[in-house]
C-alpha cells in the first residue's frame, strides 16, 4: 500500500514508519522537523519505499500519487514549559496543525479516497472527574487555559473528523492516544521520562514538579503503534473513537523512584517547583472498546519499555 504519514520524523511517527515499511509498504513522510528530527529517519532514508517531504501541514499537500492510507500525527506533543519545542512555545503551530492541517488532510483523504486516522489525545479529557477514561467520557477541559492551545486544537480536530463522516463520507478514525514513551523521543522534548532518564544518567536531582502524587500510565511505543495499525486496518472501524494506552498507573513520584533505581543513579529526587497550572493529577485509559474492537492490549512490562529507552537515552548522550 502508500501510505501518508505526518509528522513521521517525530517519536511515534518514526516507530509507525518503520514498522510500515518492514510490512512492504511505501511510506510517504510528510514532516516540516518542527519538532521532530531527521536522526528519527536516517535509517528509513536507506529504504527506496520511504519518501521523505518536508512540508508544513498547514498548507495543502499536492501528491500526484495513489494514496491508500494517512496517518495523521502532525503536532507539537509536549507540555513542559522548559521545552522549546512544547505546545506552550509552539502554540500557534499547535492550534492550527490539529485545525487547519487535519481540514487540508481530510480534503486530500477525500481526494484520493484514503483511510485516514488522526491522532488525538488523553489531554481532551482534560484533568478527568471520571477515572478511568472511557471514550464516551466528555472531558473537563479548561478552554482558556495554557493548556488549551493543545487540548482545544485536538478536540476541534476530532469536531472536523466528525463533520467528515456525515458530510463527505470520508473513511476516518480518531485514536486517543494515552502516555506514550520510548526511543527516539527528543532530549529537548522535556516530557517526564525523558526528564527523569537523562538527570539520573547524570546523577542530577530528579524534578519531581508538585508533591509528585499526580499519576499516570504509561504505554511503551510499539504498543500504541500496533493499536494505531489495527485501528487502521481492522474492518469496519472508520467512524470509530478509540483509547490507546496502557492501564499499569503510578504516581510521578514512583516514576522517579522507579527509574532512580533501574540507572543505578546517585541523584537525588526533588520537589522542584508548583505543580504546571492544569496539569492532570490522575490519567488512565479504560481500554475495553480497543480490547473488544482490535483485539489489542499492551504487551510490553513497564520494567523491559524503561529499560529499553534507559539504553537509548544512554547511547544518545555518549560523548
Ligand atoms: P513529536 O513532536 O515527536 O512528533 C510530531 C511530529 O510532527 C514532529 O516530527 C513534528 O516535526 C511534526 N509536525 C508538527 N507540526 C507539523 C506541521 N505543521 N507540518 C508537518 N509536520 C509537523 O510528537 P509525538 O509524541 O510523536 O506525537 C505524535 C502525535 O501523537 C501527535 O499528534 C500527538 O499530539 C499525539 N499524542 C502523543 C502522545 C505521546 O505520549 N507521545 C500522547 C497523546 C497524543
Ligand atoms: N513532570 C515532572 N517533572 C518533570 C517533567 C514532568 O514532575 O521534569 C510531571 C508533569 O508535571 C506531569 C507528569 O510529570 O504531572 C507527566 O508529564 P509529561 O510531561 O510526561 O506529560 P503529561 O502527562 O502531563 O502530558
Amino acid at each position: 500500500m502508500q501510505i501518508l504519514v505526518t509528522g513521521g520524523a517525530g517519536f511515534i511517527g518514526s516507530h509507525l514508519c518503520k514498522k510500515l515499511l518492514e510490512n512492504g509498504d511505501t511510506v510517504y513522510c510528510v514532516d516540516n522537523l518542527i519538532s521532530g528530527s531527521k536522526h528519527n529517519i536516517e535509517a528509513l532514508m536507506q529504504n527506496p519505499r520511504f519518501i521523505f517531504i518536508n512540508h508544513d501541514v498547514i498548507q495543502s499537500l499536492n501528491i500526484d500519487v495513489e494514496i491508500d492510507q494517512m496517518y495523521h500525527l502532525a503536532s507539537p506533543a509536549s507540555p513542559n514549559h522548559h521545552s522549546k519545542i512544547s505546545y506552550h512555545a509552539l502554540a500557534l503551530e499547535t492550534m492550527l496543525v490539529n485545525t487547519t492541517g487535519t481540514l487540508e488532510l481530510l480534503n486530500l483523504a477525500k481526494k484520493h479516497d484514503a483511510q485516514f486516522l488522526f491522532a488525538s489525545t488523553s489531554e481532551i479529557y482534560g484533568d478527568p472527574e471520571v477515572h478511568p477514561q472511557p471514550e464516551t467520557y466528555q472531558g473537563s477541559v479548561h478552554t482558556t487555559g495554557p493548556r488549551s492551545v493543545y487540548d482545544e486544537a485536538k478536540r476541534f480536530g476530532e469536531t472536523i473528523i466528525s463533520y467528515f463522516w456525515r458530510e463527505h463520507n470520508v473513511n476516518a478514525r480518531i485514536v486517543r492516544i494515552f502516555n506514550t514513551y520510548g526511543p527516539n523521543m527528543l532530549v529537548e522534548d522535556k516530557r517526564m521520562i525523558v526528564n527523569f532518564i537523562l538527570q539520573a544518567l547524570a546523577d542530577k536531582p530528579l524534578t519531581v514538579y508538585g508533591d509528585g502524587s499526580q499519576s499516570r500510565s504509561l504505554c511503551y511505543v510499539s504498543d500504541t503503534v500496533e493499536g494505531l495499525m489495527r485501528l487502521m486496518n481492522y474492518p469496519d472501524t472508520s467512524q470509530e473513537i478509540v483509547n490507546i494506552g496502557a492501564q499499569e498507573e503510578h504516581t510521578v513520584l514512583e516514576y522517579a523512584h522507579m527509574i532512580k533505581k533501574l540507572t543505578n543513579s546517585k541523584s537525588e529526587i526533588v520537589m522542584s517547583e508548583q505543580l504546571p497550572e492544569d496539569d492532570p493529577k490522575q490519567r488512565q485509559p479504560d481500554i475495553a472498546k480497543a480490547k473488544k474492537l482490535l483485539n489489542w492490549e499492551p504487551t510490553v512490562t513497564l520494567e523491559h519499555g524503561l529499560q529499553k529507552t534507559i539504553e537509548y537515552f544512554q547511547d544518545r548522550t555518549k560523548n
